[in-house]
């Protein structure tokens, strides 16, 4: 836990929530080499390798399944070698709506691509993100904390600190405050920023299976009158071949399937899916997270910034959320750097924040529009609707133009030709600006 006295007051960057994002961004803010001083405020406890066993409690179950551009990303922070061993490629994607014909099949080696996908424990990218952190020498951890009395004061934004168990709080001035406290931001709520929440009515039920058979990599969404089950392949533990289930259902069912026994959900699974992975032999621990899609009305302000979950929060079926987010946060990482390069602005100023926005603005729209799209087709039982999607799939299935955009849009690679191409300076930006910020 941090020790409260010795909490820095005057920093660059504030990063108020240390998930996956705001600690992707604290580490690209730091390999841009601007000399800006990173804090990272935390209302929980730090986690590292050492405390993994220990994090049942509050760590959820989840995968992530990290597109190629995600992979990008990581290479250029240098977490992708450790993360490697953890990983499952995926070699295939297949996409079936039960009791229907419709179904497609998406190929790695088709696209020319090494694979259509990685999945991973989010243990494991919170385990390689948080040594990183910790090895960061610009980026200051402050865990067990809670922020009060945030306001705008000129030239950047002013808050209270305080860490569990110490009454007396610190006051920090900050540049520029990332808000990426996820879905549920409080910061965001504190700066009296709006958001607007579509309830899909229903819950993601999250689970590691163990199956009788090899997964081969391939990775199955399937389409049931229950809604849409996802099973990402995992890397096996001692032999024990595993996948990790999403099963997204409607409230009423969510509260039967958490309540049945480890059999009968197996039994009612098995039923939904199939046998396309062998048998269902057992299943871990059952969480489950409700299913909203939520956007901030305003993403950026003077000194202020929202991402992540913050940002926009998505449903979990087309596995975009951390992807979107991840670019986001690297796109506003090189904004920031070559704005401090330029040396024509000041950090937090609207105009480049602004920029940051516009550069992402296509990506993120197409991205929600996607995780939006799917499970208003394929949670419709309405026929006019079942045969428009089984056309689709059918359509997926045969045309290889079709199949190839797609897979573009999912790994993250449409943004390239026009928004990818503006990271590139961030990859010549993250190791020679040596240059020291303004303050
Ligand atoms: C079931 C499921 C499956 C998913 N699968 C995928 C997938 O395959 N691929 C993909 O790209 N995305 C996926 N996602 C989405 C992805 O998990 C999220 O986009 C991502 O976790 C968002 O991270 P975040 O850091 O923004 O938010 P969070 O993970 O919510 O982190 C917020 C952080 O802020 C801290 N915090 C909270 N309140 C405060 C406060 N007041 N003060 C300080 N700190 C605070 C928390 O402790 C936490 O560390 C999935 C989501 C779900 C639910």
């Amino acid at each position: 836990m941090t020790n409260q006295s010795l909490i820095r007051q005057d920093v660059d960057i504030s990063i108020i929530g240390g998930g996956m994002v705001g600690a992707s961004l604290a580490l690209l803010l730091s390999s841009c080499k601007c000399g800006w001083r990173i804090q990272i405020v935390d209302a929980q406890p730090m986690q590292t390798t050492q405390s993994i066993d220990g994090l049942e409690s509050y760590f959820d179950a989840r995968s992530t399944a990290l597109s190629q551009s995600s992979r990008e990303i990581f290479e250029i922070l240098g977490l992708w070698e450790n993360l490697s061993p953890k990983l499952t490629e995926i070699s295939e994607v297949h996409v079936s709506d039960k009791g229907y014909p419709g179904s497609a099949r998406l190929c790695a080696e088709e696209q020319n691509l090494p694979a259509l996908g990685y999945v991973v424990e989010n243990r494991w990218i919170s385990s390689a993100l948080s040594e990183a952190l910790i090895e960061a020498e610009d980026i200051e951890i402050v865990d067990s904390a809670k922020i009060a009395e945030l306001k705008a004061v000129k030239g950047g934004m002013k808050f209270s600190v305080s860490t569990a168990g110490v009454g007396k709080s610190r006051e920090v001035n900050s540049k520029l405050l990332v808000i990426a406290d996820g879905a549920k931001s409080e910061t965001r709520n504190m700066l009296g920023i709006d958001f607007t929440v579509k309830d899909y009515g229903q819950v993601a039920i999250v689970a590691n299976v163990s199956l009788s058979q090899d997964h081969a990599g391939i990775a199955y969404e399937r389409f049931s009158d229950s809604g849409p089950i996802a099973m990402l392949p995992l890397e096996p533990i001692d032999g024990d071949y595993r996948a990790s289930l999403v099963w997204t259902v409607s409230l009423i069912q969510a509260e039967k399937l958490l309540s049945e026994s480890e059999d009968a959900f197996l039994k009612e699974l098995q039923l939904c899916f199939g046998y396309r992975l062998g048998k269902l032999q057992r299943i871990g621990t059952r969480y489950s997270f409700p299913v909203r899609l939520v956007t901030s009305n305003e993403q950026v302000r003077s000194n202020v910034v929202v991402v992540g979950n913050a940002a926009h929060s998505l449903h979990p079926v087309a596995g975009q959320g951390f992807n979107l987010a991840l670019r986001d946060v690297a796109m506003l990482a090189n904004e920031l750097a070559k704005a401090a390069v330029e040396g024509s602005s000041s950090l937090g100023e609207y105009s480049v924040l602004e920029r940051y926005l516009d550069n992402q603005k296509l990506d993120q729209e197409r991205t929600i529009l996607l995780s939006d799209l799917l499970p208003r087709t394929f949670g419709n039982r309405a026929l006019p609707i079942v045969l428009a999607r089984n056309i689709g799939l059918l359509a997926l299935d045969v045309l290889p133009l079709f199949r190839r955009n797609f897979t573009q849009l999912g790994m993250g690679l449409q943004t390239r030709g026009h928004e990818l191409a503006k990271f590139r300076p961030l990859d010549s930006l993250v190791f020679d600006t040596g240059i020291r910020s303004d303050g």
